[in-house]
């Protein structure tokens, strides 16, 4: 397979925005490739060389890009750094370049799919004192070979910003419209849910049918999507929404880690598929020790502990574990203890389909009893009184709130889906109108006074779950002290944008766009009708979304969520109703 022919078809992508046209394109596409290439397609569509939790990332550094682009081209390096202050894009300032290159190539060859592979493989590995100059030379001769279009996307994908605009369920759209039926979808999904590896995915279904992707299980070292909980405004509808019975665990306010557990070693991650094994190497190692069969794979609430008294510690401490050097001290400073809430697999047996009551009967019997590992405080309520005795008794232990938990025997783990087998019910509901928000940044003003020269404000969006857009909310200029204000313009430089992002619907216009990759979590006072966003647009009112008035940065930047597990449009429109307000 010409590699000039995937990049065009990257193209076509990044031109549409439709996701029904990016669909069929893929779809067509799909069918001429080989099983083995659709898998490599898929991941260098995402703008990558692998699943998403492969620990390795191909991350070069946009000046480095720029001198590959400039060798291969034949033109001084000043010429791409001057494009590149213009574009801000690297891949732009390849496709620039390479449509003008200056340069003869001595021993051209036509650049295909396992010429792009095995090139980015070899970036991907090289190591040692040397790495960054066999990077940049690997990197040249493929654009030395490339076309420009195809120059454009090397050099988006090995600075991470491949942004096609097709995300992971228009490719399961596609793979479902190219090899099965509309209706196979979410056998299709389920199988994506519970290996988080599209590649795989598409590749089982060219091979093999819809029968294969059935056949694809929960395995140890393949991340499950994590299951999430709805949330309601009071304990009493929690319980009438249960039935009047559940189980109730304490919510604690820590790190969410799945843990994959076997020959005696852990690999641990995080709920966006970061490979968090070098940050809790103490938990690791003792899930591993104390692990009483061979195999498993659990969840957990990983919090820091104060090494005096043993008491929680907020969100923020353990947060620090994070860093990537020091963590040997890191360890000693900040202890930290697992609170296990469930159990995924379990030596050869996928326990997703199995009713709660049993998977915590399992998960409470599969480790020996170790000081870093606990289950969580879970209790069985029966009516709305023992609910706020549990729930005052959670926020006496320092967590922040409760989780209710089905206990009927349909309470299986749904991979990848929130659902009211599980309700949240935190601290926040009680104190204030709404709920914490976890919102995405897409552009940015310039400041004013006090503020001048940074950012001053940011434009704050949500996903739409039914359209895959970021739809504005709110504009968020509070809460911010000056470190973050000094920091903010270095952490968003790499989300930086032209124009707006095809993913975004505006109709407020920043100073700055950001393609969605920044999350943040924000309180506000009320969810009220707003003619200037454009979150579910026309759903309250003719012409007009809803926003938040008042909304505050919470000191909580939450970089263990990927922008599409922000909170969503569906989700806030939710808490709109819950206010049982006609805010307008
Ligand atoms: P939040 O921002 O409120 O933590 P979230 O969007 O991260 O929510 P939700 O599904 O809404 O995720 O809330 C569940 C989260 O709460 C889990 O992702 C997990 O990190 C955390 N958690 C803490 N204690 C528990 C528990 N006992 N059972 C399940 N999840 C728990």
């Amino acid at each position: 397979m010409l590699y000039s022919d995937i990049a065009r078809v990257f193209g076509r992508l990044e031109e549409t925005g439709s996701r029904l046209e990016m669909t069929s394109i893929l779809a067509e596409f799909f069918a001429k490739l080989e099983p083995s290439e659709l898998r490599d397609v898929i991941y260098l569509s995402q703008g990558r060389l692998h699943p998403e939790f492969y620990p390795i990332e191909l991350g070069m550094a946009d000046k480095l890009v720029l001198k590959a682009i400039a060798k291969a081209a034949g033109y001084p390096e000043e010429e791409a750094e001057r494009i590149w202050q213009k574009e801000g894009d690297p891949g732009a300032v390849a496709e620039d370049m390479i449509s003008r290159k200056r340069q003869l190539t001595l021993f051209s060859e036509t650049l295909t799919l396992e010429n792009v592979v095995q090139g980015l493989t070899e970036i991907e590995r090289s190591e040692g004192k040397d790495s960054q100059s066999q990077k940049m030379k690997i990197l040249s001769r493929m654009l030395s070979n490339a076309e420009p279009e195809g120059a454009k996307y090397l050099c988006r994908i090995v600075t991470g910003r491949m942004r096609t605009g097709a995300s992971a369920m228009t490719i399961l759209d596609a793979l479902a419209e190219c090899f099965a039926d509309k209706s196979d979808r979410p056998e299709i999904e389920r199988a994506f849910n519970v290996t988080c590896d599209m590649g795989l995915v598409g590749e089982t279904l060219a091979r093999g049918g819809l029968a294969a992707v059935s056949s694809i299980q929960v395995t140890v070292d393949n991340p499950i999507k994590v299951m999430l909980a709805e949330r309601l405004p009071s304990l009493p509808e929690v319980m009438a929404r249960m039935g009047g019975r559940c189980a109730m665990e304490f919510k604690y306010d820590g790190m969410r880690i799945q843990a994959h557990i076997s020959n005696g070693s852990s690999r641990l991650y995080s709920r966006r598929l970061e490979n968090l094994t070098g940050n809790f190497p103490d938990i690791g190692e003792h899930l591993a020790q104390s692990l009483k069969v061979k195999e498993a794979i659990i969840e957990g609430e990983c919090v820091a502990v104060d090494p005096d008294t043993g008491a929680m510690l907020p969100f923020q401490t353990v947060t620090h574990r994070r860093r990537k050097h020091g963590m040997d001290s890191a360890v000693k400073e900040i202890p930290v203890k697992l609170f296990m809430f469930d159990i995924l697999y379990l030596d050869g047996e996928d326990m997703t389909q199995m009713p709660y009551c049993e998977r915590r009967r399992v998960l409470s019997q599969t480790f020996a009893e170790d000081p870093l590992l606990t289950l969580t405080t879970m209790e069985v309520v029966s009516s709305d009184e023992e609910a706020e005795a549990f729930f005052d008794r959670a926020i006496a232990s320092k967590c922040e709130g409760v989780m209710a938990k089905s206990i009927s025997d349909a309470s299986v783990y749904r991979a990848g889906s929130r659902g009211f087998l599980w309700i949240k019910y935190k601290k926040d509901y009680h104190e204030a109108l709404t709920d914490t928000f976890d919102l995405t940044v897409v552009g940015a003003f310039y400041g004013m006074g006090k503020r001048a020269g940074k950012y001053g404000a940011l434009l704050m969006a949500s996903p739409d779950s039914e359209t895959g857009k970021f739809c504005t909310v709110c504009k968020l200029g509070t809460g911010f002290d000056d470190a973050f204000l000094d920091a903010l313009p270095g952490m968003l430089e790499r989300f930086k944008s032209e124009s707006c992002p095809r993913s975004v619907e505006a109709k407020m216009i920043p100073d700055v766009w950001f393609e969605p990759g920044m999350v943040l979590e924000v309180v506000g006072a009320e969810i009220s009708v707003s003619p200037i966003h454009t979150a579910a647009w026309g759903w309250v009112k003719e012409d007009a979304g809803i926003g938040i008035r008042f909304p505050r940065y919470t000191g909580r930047l939450r970089d263990d969520k990927g922008p599409e597990a922000s909170t969503s449009v569906q989700e806030i429109f939710d808490m709109y109703e819950m206010q049982g307000s006609d805010a307008v």
